[in-house]
């Protein structure tokens, strides 16, 4: 019902930054090799993902935007996907109910165009044929006004949206992304696959410098990635990204161990940039595959958080390894 995908969309859909990253997923599940961002006032206005996926079959359009009626985890590979999140099934629908929808997909061949406002399909209909999708949303929040009563300014809702982009595009450098607000361009990285330059596109080449790599590894793990100088911090712990065996994993004590790796050089309240990819035997390894939290559980974590910390320290302050 409308109400369901409503009280959902309250979970899924605080902002307009949290749209941006559940239709970003959505384009880097389908195999997108360019996703393009278009926002206007932070989104409040507009939000526009232009993707080249592959797209939704016609017949599979509607249901898309029925709640629960898609889940992409249909086998336990699929839990090893870098990228899924919470909230299966939920976040067209919920979108959809809270906002006015338009979008074009197509496989390749024949395209589709469906319009949803406030959760009511108004129209579908054929569209041109140009493989992947387009979503635009608008009105975000016309039907629930208490909602909308809690969006922050422009420039904060604008920051979140940024962040989140910015983090997807570190987690897939080998996608082209391209982030535009109000005909201004905030992001844009090449998709040629090279996580150093997108982390110079994202916090300017200038900076690139100040970004180090780091590369180490002892008789269980192996890790590598890169690291900010600690003059170079932005006060959010989103900036830190760890993988491990290539998917995006929480963890408090890596992240702890990470933080530890400046010493005391870093003021308190200020993260790093910081990408960490672990590689390690997956027996070691117990991971909560809970929808919402990439939890895990490592054994001789004690030695993996030393290993980490040690590595930055000694990376960042120029000592032999
Ligand atoms: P989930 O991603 O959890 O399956 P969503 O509500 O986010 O649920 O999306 C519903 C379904 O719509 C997806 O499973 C996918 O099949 C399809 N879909 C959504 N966005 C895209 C896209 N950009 N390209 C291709 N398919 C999409
Ligand atoms: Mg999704």
């Amino acid at each position: 019902s409308i109400l369901a995908d409503q009280i959902a969309a309250g979970e899924v859909v605080e902002r307009p930054a949290s749209v941006v990253k559940e239709l970003v997923e959505n384009s880097i599940d389908a195999n997108s090799t360019q996703i393009d961002i278009n926002v206007e006032d932070a989104g409040l206005k507009s939000i526009e993902i232009i993707d080249d996926g592959i797209g939704i079959a016609h017949d599979d359009v509607e249901l898309a935007f029925k709640r629960h009626a898609t889940s992409k985890i249909s086998n336990p590979r699929d839990l090893f996907r870098v990228h899924s999140l919470g909230f299966r099934g939920e976040a067209l629908p919920s979108i959809a109910s809270v906002s006015d929808v338009l979008l074009k997909t197509s496989t390749g061949d024949e395209g589709t165009e469906i319009h949803i406002r406030g959760g009511k399909t108004l129209e579908v209909k054929p569209a041109e044929a140009r493989r992947g999708t387009s979503i635009l949303v608008k009105d975000i929040f016309f039907n629930t006004p208490a909602r909308l009563k809690y969006m922050k300014t422009i420039k904060t809702e604008l920051s979140k949206i940024s962040d989140i982009v910015d983090r997807l595009a570190i987690g897939h450098p080998d996608i082209a992304f391209s982030l535009v607000h109000n005909h201004r361009e905030i992001l844009r990285t090449s998709g040629r696959n090279n996580l150093q330059q997108v982390i110079g596109d994202i916090y300017s080449a200038k900076n690139l410098k100040r970004i180090i790599k780091i590369d180490n590894q002892d008789d269980d793990f192996k890790i590598d990635g890169y690291v900010s100088l600690p003059e170079l911090t932005r006060a959010s712990r989103n900036y830190v990204t760890i993988t491990l065996n290539g998917r995006y994993v929480r963890s408090n004590a890596i992240f702890k161990s990470i933080i530890d790796g400046y010493g005391s050089k870093l003021m308190v309240g200020r993260y790093p940039i910081a990408v960490l990819n672990i590689k390690l035997d997956p027996t070691l390894t117990d991971v909560n595959v809970h929808p919402t939290k990439q939890t895990v559980r490592i054994s001789k974590e004690r030695q993996l958080c030393d290993l980490i910390s040690n590595t930055i320290y000694n990376t960042i302050f120029k000592k032999n390894l």
